[in-house]
């Protein structure tokens, strides 16, 4: 059996600071934040990665996309601005392999990223 930390995330094994919660996402605070605001919106099913979405996927990323945008104005971030970021693989910066969109918030982001 494999082991996933967001799957234990998921399934209550591994706590979390959960602030959004629904059928088929979860979002917890990250727990090394990066920014003042810095959540992660993750699917309840594992999928390991950008790289292993399939046409299948496309309402559950696109569920994805809109839930993040409603967390980024309920953290009131939308007048100043907020950031999503999907990390992929090696080279993606990827540490947990469970796709995870990182919202980020509350500074001002450089850009380009390291
Ligand atoms: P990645 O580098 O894969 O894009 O992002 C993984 C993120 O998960 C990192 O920002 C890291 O701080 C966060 N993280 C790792 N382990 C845990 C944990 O046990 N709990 C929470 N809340 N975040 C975690
Ligand atoms: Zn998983």
């Amino acid at each position: 059996m494999s082991s996933c930390l967001f799957c234990d995330v998921v399934n209550g094994k591994l706590p979390c600071d959960e602030m959004y919660s629904d059928e088929n996402l979860l979002a917890f605070r990250d727990i090394s934040p990066q920014a003042p605001t810095h959540i992660l919106l993750i699917p309840r099913a594992h999928i390991g990665s950008l790289a292993e979405l399939k046409e299948a996927h496309a309402a559950l990323a696109g569920e994805m996309i809109l839930r993040a945008t409603e967390i980024a104005a309920d953290e009131g971030l939308a007048a100043a601005g907020y950031r999503f970021v999907i990390n992929c693989g090696n080279d993606g910066g990827q540490t947990v392999g469970h796709l995870h969109l990182h919202i980020l918030g509350g500074r001002s982001l450089g850009w380009p990223p390291g």
